[in-house]
């Protein structure tokens, strides 16, 4: 059986979990510890795949296409953790798993209640993350979303409680994160928030072994700490500051500065080798000194949301770390250009543009002309998932001369559907779970910027669309547009489009999956990384 680490939240949400559990996961695979990742998440959807990403940020795909919460983003992209269907459970998961149950008769004629029914369950898929893992890890981090004395969050706490007293002391461990607010005036930080935090906590029968405590932008004094550590029972060493840091991917060498690791392990009971975080280090270090400088804008939709396209983000930054560059993102909401406005004037200055996923008509068109600007002014394009499919229309459009040309998405009555619904999605009347998602084999065809961006024949990418690219299109499109299609799924002797490519263009690639979600600041993902290069190129001819 692995080891235990339970990660709760208090005082106020958005206090930082997930970079909490994924630097932790991290630090321990440093001392040659496997990891697994859990989070699980109070709200009632069965998972977040039907939320606005207004509502609750980016859904993140998984390899066997789970739609889950971003922090399994943070998760993907600090440790080696497998993550699947089993890593994020939501309340609306374990409800609709116990009522089916209670369907089925399996509770023999019991009432079926939140204690033992609805905490079993959750204790069950908390076994089940590393059950049929090989080999099994030795250490399974598990987030609880929310905030210690939200009512959401009480069923997953009492199974936590519970969970410990079926285990042996040394099996588990509990890491409190809070905030500790600074009161200018008084010029220092107030420990009370945290102590009323933690004493909630304990109310529900949970002591927490370790106490992580945002401190915004000072750091934590040692009477502070010493504070804290006497109020809420907690040994002085367990007491850890964790400051704002940039970029995140600093905030692991802190807690390991203050030993994080040591403690959790001293708690836990086990013997690791010493930390190896000398590449993590150098990357770092590396971002904080890059040799250039560029400007890429995303044009989207959910531009507004911070964490819409968090994925996006990191993976910009990681091929800037791996082209020694900064990469200056900015975020335009596409809208912008569906007046008079001329893209060319918002955009001028941008040495790469990249062009969102999304759902739904609001804001296409102006994706569209964003388009044109980008193929007749050469500048370097990467397109994701939607992206690519404005790609195709503006060149229906402009090249092929199809001026009604759309996916079926936004006109269902296009006379030139040239992005258009697979038989199988057109009967789906359910809307959670149901598109195309996960890891598809892609294989690449030879002398394409693709596979030489890969350096690979075959790739697997993720998906999270209803939509594809329609093949009636295709010969037209190749011969009046010169365009290539570098990427297929085969599939059922037909085959699906997946990457797209102008040769003659400086870099120009749209891709129908979403290569975001597999980026790592040590591994960025390869079209990231060549489209950063190409941007670099850009930038430099035009200086
Ligand atoms: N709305 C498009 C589709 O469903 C694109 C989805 C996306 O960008 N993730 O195919």
């Amino acid at each position: 059986m692995p080891k235990y680490v339970f990660v709760t939240g208090g005082v106020v949400s958005s206090v930082g979990k997930g970079i909490v559990a994924a630097s932790l996961g991290l630090l321990l695979e440093s001392r040659g510890l496997r990891v697994a990742m859990m989070k699980l998440d109070p709200y009632i959807n069965v998972d977040p795949g039907t939320m606005n990403p207004y509502e609750h940020g980016e859904v993140f795909v998984t390899d066997d296409g789970a739609e889950t919460d971003l922090d399994l983003g943070h998760y993907q992209r600090f440790t080696q953790a497998r993550l699947t269907q089993k890593s994020n459970v939501t309340t609306g998961g374990i409800y609709n798993a116990v009522i089916q149950k209670e369907r089925r008769g399996e509770y023999l004629g019991k009432t079926v209640q939140v204690i033992p029914h609805i905490t079993d369950e959750i204790k069950n898929r908390i076994r089940m993350l590393t059950a049929e893992e090989e080999p099994e890890p030795d250490v399974a981090i598990v987030e609880i979303g929310g905030t210690v004395g939200d009512i959401e969050s009480l069923p997953f706490l009492e199974a936590i409680r519970q969970f410990q007293i079926e285990v042996k002391p040394s099996d588990t461990c509990t890491i409190h994160v809070t905030l500790l607010p600074y009161i200018e005036a008084a010029g220092e930080l107030k420990t009370k928030p945290t102590q009323h935090s933690v004493r909630a906590l304990r109310d529900i029968g949970i002591a927490p072994d370790v106490i992580i405590c945002r401190t915004g932008t000072v750091t934590l004094r040692e009477d502070e700490r010493r504070k804290i550590a006497m109020f809420c029972n907690v040994r002085e060493e367990a007491i850890i500051s964790a400051e704002d840091m940039a970029p995140i991917y600093a905030i692991p060498l802190n807690f390991q500065k203050q030993r994080l690791d040591s403690t959790v392990l001293g708690v836990l009971n086990v013997e690791a080798q010493k930390d190896d975080l000398a590449e993590w280090r150098g990357m770092v270090e590396k971002i904080g000194n890059p040799a250039h400088e560029l400007r890429v804008a995303a044009v989207g939709k959910y531009v507004s949301h911070d964490d819409a396209y968090k994925s996006i983000q990191e993976a910009l930054g990681h091929a800037g770390i791996a082209n020694d560059t900064r990469v200056v993102l900015e975020w335009i909401d596409s809208e912008r250009f569906e007046g008079p406005q001329d893209p060319a004037e918002g955009l001028a200055c941008y040495d790469g543009i990249l062009i969102c996923p999304g759902f739904g008509k609001r804001g296409v068109e102006g994706k569209i002309r964003t388009m044109r600007y980008v193929r007749e002014n050469k500048v370097p394009f990467l397109g994701i998932c939607l992206g690519m499919q404005m790609a195709v229309i503006e060149l229906a459009r402009n090249v092929l001369g199809l001026p009604n040309a759309n996916s079926t998405e936004f006109n269902p009555e296009t006379p030139d559907p040239v992005i258009s619904l697979l038989s199988e999605q057109r009967g789906v009347r359910d809307m959670g779970g149901t598109m195309r998602l996960g890891a598809y084999r892609c294989d690449l065809a030879p002398g394409t910027r693709a596979q030489q961006a890969y350096g690979a024949d075959v790739v697997y990418e993720r998906h999270r669309h209803r939509y594809e690219f329609n093949n009636e299109y295709r010969e037209r499109l190749e011969k009046e547009a010169g365009l290539v299609v570098s990427g297929v799924h085969h599939r059922d002797g037909t085959h699906l489009a997946e990457i797209i490519e102008l040769p003659d263009h400086p870099w120009f690639c749209g891709v129908q999956f979403h290569p975001e979600f597999t980026s790592m600041p040590l591994k960025p993902q390869p079209l990231f990384r060549e489209f950063i290069r190409a941007a670099l190129a850009h930038r430099n001819a035009r200086d």
